[in-house]
């Protein structure tokens, strides 16, 4: 088989489809997305082409891409996902761009999944150490592999925590991108977001439930000035502004993302 045989069929379905098409054959062969659309005469080996149809066969199956070719990008670095863990949204990348305004010199991730905002921040801050926690044991496997693989994992410890159950300590900055998903929205999402954790993705009843936990004892495990960062649902600032002040944390602010949504809250401790 050749390039050209596969793509424009696909992509007769539509421009989504053909640049997962385009992704899928950049992934059995190794090379680019560049290259895979400048050759299409590049013809496929059969093991290539095994490959190619085996990933196309899954993602038909309606798992994500990222599920599919076990790995996505963010922060410029790729990350290793499974279905273990939440596939790592760019929207994320809001709350990174906010802990890096300010150095620190320790972490404390909460619920880290693949670990991708424990790794980037660690693999952007070359002297800082931190403590990533998740209750899933698969997950931190996952998250283990991502620090070896950025050359974090001698400066980031990982725990079993639900939450803080497990934590000691203070910290210059605390963040978490937990389950924020409500309940009823939970039964409305797509299909292949079915294929990540449920409990990544929803704590149940009205969403709020981890911001609840995490306030609760944040200024316990902040240092004076320390920060909080969370990622939050569009529509929840008000009510996780809300809650951090009720925790007594200062400076509470709503950031938006790249889209102008609410994205994430950040306060400071007393
Ligand atoms: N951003 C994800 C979504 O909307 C949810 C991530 C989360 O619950 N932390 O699917």
């Amino acid at each position: 088989m050749a390039f050209a045989l596969s793509i424009p069929l696909d992509a007769a379905q539509g421009p989504e489809f053909a640049r997962d098409v385009c992704l899928l054959m950049a992934e059995a062969t190794g090379l680019d997305r560049a290259q895979v659309l400048i050759e299409p005469d590049r013809r496929l080996t059969h093991e290539e082409e095994a490959k190619f149809l085996h990933l196309v066969a899954e993602r038909r199956k309606g798992k994500s891409l990222a599920h599919v070719v076990g790995h996505v990008a963010f922060w410029n670095r790729r990350f290793r996902v499974t279905e273990d863990v939440l596939v790592p949204r760019p929207e994320t990348e809001t709350l990174i761009a906010l802990a890096l305004e300010e150095p620190f010199r320790d972490l404390l991730d909460l619920g880290t999944g693949s670990g991708v905002i424990a790794v980037t921040l660690l693999a952007e801050c070359q002297d800082a150490v931190g403590i990533a926690c998740d209750i899933s044991a698969t997950a931190l496997a996952v998250a283990e592999g991502n620090a070896r693989s950025h050359g974090v994992a001698d400066r980031l410890h990982l725990e079993q925590s639900d939450w803080f159950e497990c934590i000691g300590g203070d910290y210059d900055l605390i963040v978490s991108n937990p389950p924020y998903i409500t309940e009823d929205a939970y039964a409305d999402l797509a299909p292949e977001v079915l294929h990540e954790p449920r409990i990544a993705l929803t704590p149940g009843g009205d969403g709020l439930a981890a911001y609840r936990a995490i306030t609760a004892e944040a200024q316990t495990h902040l240092r004076p000035r320390g920060r909080l960062i969370v990622e939050i649902g569009y529509d929840q600032g008000a009510a996780v502004a809300e809650l951090f002040r009720e925790a007594g944390l200062d400076e509470v602010a709503v950031h938006a993302d790249l889209d102008g949504r609410d994205r994430v809250v950040a306060g400071r401790s007393t």
